[in-house]
């Protein structure tokens, strides 16, 4: 395990991002907003995924320096199309929309279509909150079917993500953010690169049977090698039983086929689909009684007598907040295998080794 500061962690994934071609603002974005998913705890969505977004760019999959397409625009709503750029460049894009709509509006409805892989979706959330406005994000990827649904042991959905964002008056807001599978894609990939194993449940055979080794996702590869999910017969099991998998049925008909990039399919190609609500609270309750009430209502639930002995309820969002602290302090641990493999995609794509970061 190495440890690199954030800092320099941003700067190394955006000059890497800077050679594969992309603009210096674009490549600012993208290593800003996976180094915030490591700094908030999510390594399967921070650098890790570097090689592969250089390798989708590099196979015309994702396209640099896009600018979103209006298809429909509304005083309240609009659908804008990402034809197929950075998700780094057109989710911001998208969600600064939705809040302008949603501040002179008091609510609005934004559907992304087309977007390249926008990551950690609570980034969304906390943008929209830092503005005091709630949101809610369903999303999906289309073309990456991975999730088997509750009864089935072959794969239907995407990993599917689901997010709400409830601002906190002078404190950090609530962000409720996860996959509606039981475990991230990109947590097997970690777990695939010697990272934290995931859990014994969290995938499913043909056969039906449970369990956790990466290679029932992956198939057969290298330790340093890619991975490649359509290669392997299992499939990542739906949390919550028939409730997650309900709930990943709408974020693939919400985010994927109302927002017009489509619902999980094979033969589709890999995009983000996000249907994102904004809802300004100060418009819907002019007595102001909300801040207080969440505030109270944090304080309420947290207050319930612990089931474990040291243990405690946490919030929604704390978990990251706890995580931020702690990772700009001592920096982002990453797996030896993950660190190797973005040097090697560094030198690839013409990052000389003078640009190497020093790790711990
Ligand atoms: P997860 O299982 O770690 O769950 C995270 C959520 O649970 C957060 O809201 C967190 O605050 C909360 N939480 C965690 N521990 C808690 C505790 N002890 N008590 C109370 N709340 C707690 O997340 P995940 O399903 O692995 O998803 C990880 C990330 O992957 C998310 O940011 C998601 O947006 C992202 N994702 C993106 C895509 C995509 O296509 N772009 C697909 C899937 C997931």
């Amino acid at each position: 395990m190495i440890h690199i500061a954030a800092p320099a962690l941003r700067d190394f994934v955006a000059a890497i991002f800077e050679k594969a071609g992309c603009s210096a603002a674009e490549s600012a974005r993208i290593g800003h907003y996976l180094v915030s998913a490591n700094l908030s705890g999510h390594d399967s969505h921070g650098v890790v995924r570097v090689p592969r977004y250089v390798q989708m760019k590099h196979d015309g999959a994702v396209v640099a320096d896009r600018e979103l397409e209006r298809v429909v625009d509304t005083p309240v709503i609009a659908v804008v199309d990402g034809r197929f750029g950075f998700g780094q460049t057109v989710a911001p894009a998208a969600t600064r929309i939705g809040i302008e709509k949603c501040k002179a509006s008091g609510l609005s409805a934004v559907a992304l279509r087309n977007a390249g892989h926008i990551g950690r979706v609570g980034d969304f959330a906390e943008m929209a909150a830092a503005e005091g406005l709630v949101s809610v994000h369903f999303v999906n990827a289309a073309g990456s079917v991975l999730v088997a649904p509750f009864g089935g042991v072959e794969r239907r959905f995407s990993t599917a993500p689901y997010c709400v964002g409830v601002p906190r008056p002078g404190q950090s807001p609530l962000v409720l953010d996860f996959a509606t599978s039981v475990v991230a894609e990109g947590k097997v990939l970690v777990a695939s690169q010697g990272g934290k194993p995931v859990p014994e449940d969290a995938l499913i055979g043909p056969d039906g049977r449970t369990g956790n080794d990466p290679h029932m996702l992956y198939g057969p590869y290298e330790p340093l090698g890619p991975r490649d999910h359509r290669q392997g017969e299992g499939a990542i099991r739906a949390f919550g039983d028939h409730k997650g998998s309900g709930l990943a049925m709408m974020c693939e008909l919400l985010g994927g086929a109302l927002s017009g990039t489509g619902a999980t399919a094979p033969d589709r190609p890999f995009a983000n689909g996000m249907l994102s609500i904004f809802l300004d609270p100060a418009r819907i309750d002019p007595s102001l009684m909300f801040g207080g009430e969440v505030l109270r209502y944090v304080d309420y639930v947290k207050s319930s007598r612990p089931a474990e002995p040291g243990g405690e309820v946490l919030m929604p969002g704390e978990v990251e907040e706890r995580y931020r602290a702690q990772r700009q302090r001592e920096g982002c641990p990453l797996p030896d295998d993950t660190w190797q493999s973005i040097v090697a995609c560094a030198r690839s794509v013409g990052v000389p080794q003078s640009a190497v970061p020093a790790v711990r």
